[in-house]
């Protein structure tokens, strides 16, 4: 069997000894090749079928460009798996602060997917979320209800209470909502005192209790803030998935067909649910 060839290279022109070491005491017979010299690594990339390369990484290599660099750019042309080293503690350093960003960006992209009144995912997160939703329940075959929720006369409440009222009001509902749903639904702000949720594996049926469960958790809720006592009431449209919706545009139907079956609440007289139906 060919003997495995590996290149040590790096931005420090001497083998790092513990590297040495480890690799002369392996089992596996290897061939070895130095080079420190960047033309001479191009050659070596170019014209040797090579199996691994260990490149040690320095804070000042000498030169104008890396030799970690000059691999970087003419390896994605080869398949060779490629392992960075380094004794330097300035690089270490660099590394751990490549984790603490990366930590920052999870949190940053979490606090970018949550509304920072309710805690509730925003808009944004839901539209991302929609997609996988309706993509998961097409590939299992399961249907996906939704429902568009909006808070009935909550310009009153604005305007009589005020609008850190308003505010209070708008955090208890979401709270409300998230407290009557399930785990595994999706519970978001929609826009001002608008809620959409989204309710995989669940049949018209299903929604409709689930709907109902929301609606007469808000019904019979008290809301007290400073000196005030009130009560208020919720909308609700529903709409679930067909076998035959086409995938393409199958959000934005959701969407309109949810708002259409809200707007058609409010009409009926507000504080209850109406399903979306194929119009007669
Ligand atoms: P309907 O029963 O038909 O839904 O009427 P409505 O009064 O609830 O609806 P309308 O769209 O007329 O008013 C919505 C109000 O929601 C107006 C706006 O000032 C208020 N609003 C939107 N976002 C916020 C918010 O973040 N905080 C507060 N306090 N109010 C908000
Ligand atoms: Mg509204
Ligand atoms: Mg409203």
């Amino acid at each position: 069997m060919a003997k495995a060839k590996v290149l040590i290279t790096g931005d420090v022109q001497k083998v790092d000894s513990k590297i040495w070491r480890l690799l002369k005491g392996l089992d596996t017979d290897l061939s070895i090749i130095v080079a420190h010299d960047k033309e001479k690594v191009i050659d070596h990339l170019d014209k040797n079928s090579l199996d691994l390369i260990l490149c040690d990484l320095a804070d000042n290599p000498e030169g104008d460009q890396s030799i970690s660099d000059t691999i970087q750019s003419h390896l994605p042309k080869k398949n060779i798996p490629l392992i960075f080293y380094t004794n330097q503690s300035k690089i270490r350093d660099k590394i751990n602060n490549f984790d603490k960003i990366h930590e920052k960006l999870t949190v940053l992209e979490e606090t970018c997917a949550i509304d920072p009144l309710t805690s509730l995912y925003n808009r944004r997160y839901l539209e991302e979320r929609f997609d996988q939703e309706i993509s998961s329940c097409q590939r299992h075959q399961h249907l996906l209800s939704c429902f568009m929720i909006d808070i009935d006369d909550f310009k009153f409440v604005n305007d009589h209470y005020g609008h850190p009222f308003g505010d209070y009001v708008l955090a208890e509902v979401a709270q409300l909502i998230e407290d009557s749903c399930r785990i595994g639904d999706v519970v978001s702000r929609f826009g001002g005192e608008e809620f959409f949720v989204l309710l995989p594996q669940t049949n018209p049926k299903g929604a409709l209790i689930l709907g109902e469960r929301v609606r007469e958790n808000i019904d019979k809720h008290i809301f007290q803030f400073d000196k005030y006592i009130l009560h208020l009431t919720v909308s609700i449209g529903i709409t679930t998935t067909t076998n035959d919706m086409p995938q393409d545009h199958c959000q934005q139907t959701l969407l309109k067909q949810a708002d259409t079956a809200l707007y058609q609440a409010k009409r009926n007289g507000k504080n209850q649910i109406v399903e979306w139906q194929v119009s007669p």
